[in-house]
């Protein structure tokens, strides 16, 4: 168990309070009840009783990456390439995230790309990745920089890439309420970022769109 926290604690170059140092549920859940009377509201009405734990409910889930380590989805075990060694691209994986400054979603699409060296990861574990970072709060560039510095770490594949484009809401909802506008944040490590040519390739595929 130590070994699993101190692990986590680390996770995405991020200290994670142990789950011993966090408060109960029944705290959380009173949180939320002295949130809603500064708002205003009347918190004996029907509608709103069972709002707190419904919140700390839904909390749990949105923030759940704080309890999974990145290192553990993309395991210690891969896949061999069978010779291939040319780029390996996901792209459009959407995720939900918020931001560290408001907790206000930012919604969008992570494309993740490497140049193996020797071993290939299964494609989901990707995914999972991606969805781990999201599930905390963040800030768009340090969750770029996370999933390409987890997967080159764990892999350590000749280079990696990451891009992210994401619309977020507190820049929609509040303040300058901007609407419809997207933030394009990118990582390149290795090949990736000492060979201009490579990122040359890695955005040439993401143009082959769909949309
Ligand atoms: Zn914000």
């Amino acid at each position: 168990m130590d070994a699993i926290l101190k692990s986590l604690e680390k996770s995405g170059g991020r200290k994670i309070l142990p789950k011993s140092k966090r408060p109960s549920q029944a705290e959380a859940e009173d949180a939320v009840r002295t949130l809603l009377k500064w708002m205003g509201e009347d918190i004996e009405r029907e509608g709103l009783l069972d709002t707190p734990a419904r919140v700390a409910k839904a909390y749990g889930e949105l923030f759940a990456g704080y309890d999974e380590d990145p290192q553990d989805v993309l395991g210690r075990t891969f896949e061999e390439v069978g010779g291939y060694d040319d780029m390996v691209l996901v792209k459009d994986i959407s995720f939900h995230s918020h931001c560290e400054h408001h907790m206000v979603p930012i919604i969008g699409k992570a494309h993740v790309a490497y140049l193996p060296d020797g071993k290939v990861l299964g494609l989901s574990k990707i995914a999972r990745t991606v969805e781990i970072f999201a599930r905390r709060l963040q800030t768009q560039e340090n969750m770029t920089a996370q999933i390409a510095h987890a997967i080159d770490e764990v892999l350590q594949p000749r280079g990696v890439a990451v891009m992210i484009e994401a619309e977020h809401m507190c820049m929609a909802m509040r303040g300058i309420r901007k609407q419809g506008s997207t933030t394009t944040t990118t990582c390149f490590t290795g090949e990736f970022r000492n060979q201009p040519n490579e990122q040359v390739n890695f955005m040439t595929l993401l143009r082959f769109r769909k949309d």
